[in-house]
């Protein structure tokens, strides 16, 4: 049987080229369909549901927005579970809610199937080249019939506990990001400020303590105020919110996530959701009037 894919956005996209470059016979679906047309180029089967994928597919991997897209892609009209055979296993790549994903997972269970919540880490770079850190939450013997397709879309793949395990990491991950893209977004305009060249100033700085991926992929874009998305604003805010929820139902404070959901939200009112979330130095830029990576005169 063939393999599924569902979702060839930013990150589906490149994820399932991977997967056809290891050789795996691949079906896909995206609600688009012209998205599909470059993958179909590449040797991919187009779907016309995602309940066909499921019809033919018993691996059956999703990477689209937000909880609700996946419910709808799976619970829906001509979703993944009209089509499901006994057995089969989901992996969902995309990032929700851990409290959703494991309702997903009972009614797929209902359906005698299997479920692994795998949202990734690693940006769109990580996608296309197949480097993509993998958080896994379910059942291990699962994982281990999930692990040649894993292998064609990650490098790092943990198994951190039961279902929804796996997106409470990644809501880890995602407090990690954001409160590094904010250390970035202020060192490269005090830089800015004190006259520095920047790019020096990123190579001195890149190789030590101070290193970090956000540093070394997102700094040379944000010099050459470049702010197209690996990942967009409006999706970060789409993270910060599962990240908000799952710290208030921990009762644990987070006041610096919390402040930088604000500025990406003063961001998304300026109508800027759609650029990178490493645009959040444009927060600070309208607090100062200082613009990184702009030369005098
Ligand atoms: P994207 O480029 O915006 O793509 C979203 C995908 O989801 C598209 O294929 C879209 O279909 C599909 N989709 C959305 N709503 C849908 C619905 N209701 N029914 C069917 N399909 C639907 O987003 P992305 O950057 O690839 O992100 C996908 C997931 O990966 C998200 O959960 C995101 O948080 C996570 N993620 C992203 C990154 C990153 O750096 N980009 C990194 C780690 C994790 P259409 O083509 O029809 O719009």
């Amino acid at each position: 049987m063939s393999v599924g894919f569902i979702g060839l956005g930013i990150m589906g996209a490149g994820m399932a080229a991977n997967l056809l470059k290891d050789g795996h016979d691949l079906t896909i679906w995206n609600r688009t369909a012209s998205r599909m047309t470059p993958l179909v180029d590449l040797g991919a089967t187009a779907a016309a549901s995602p309940a066909e994928v499921a019809e033919q597919c018993d691996i059956i991997m999703i990477c689209v927005s937000d909880t609700p897209d996946v419910q709808q892609v799976v619970l829906g009209d001509h979703g993944v579970l009209e089509g499901i055979t006994a057995g089969s296993l989901i992996i969902d790549h995309s990032t929700i809610s851990p409290s959703a994903t494991i309702e997903l997972a009972g009614a797929t269970l209902a359906k005698s199937a299997h479920w692994l919540d795998a949202p990734v880490s690693g940006g769109s770079e990580g996608a296309v080249k197949g480097t993509l850190s993998i958080m896994i939450g379910g059942d291990a013997a699962q994982l281990e019939r999930a692990m040649p397709y894993l292998n064609s879309v990650g490098t790092t793949i943990t198994h951190v506990g039961d279902q929804g395990a796996g997106q409470l990491a990644k809501v880890v991950n995602q407090i990690l990001v954001v409160g590094n893209q904010l250390a970035v977004s202020e060192a490269m305009l005090v830089a800015q400020a004190g006259g520095l060249d920047l790019n020096k100033t990123l190579d001195a700085v890149k190789g030590g303590a101070a290193g970090s991926w956000m540093l070394a992929n997102r700094g040379p874009q944000m010099i050459v105020r470049d702010w197209t998305p690996g990942f967009t604003i409006d999706l970060q805010q789409k993270d910060l919110r599962l990240v908000l929820e799952a710290a208030n139902d921990l009762g644990v404070p987070i006041p610096g996530t919390s402040l930088i959901y604000q500025l990406y939200r003063a961001l998304q009112t300026q109508g800027l959701g759609s650029e990178g979330n490493h645009a959040l130095v444009k927060a600070l830029e309208d607090m100062c009037g200082i613009h990184v990576g702009e030369v005098d005169g």
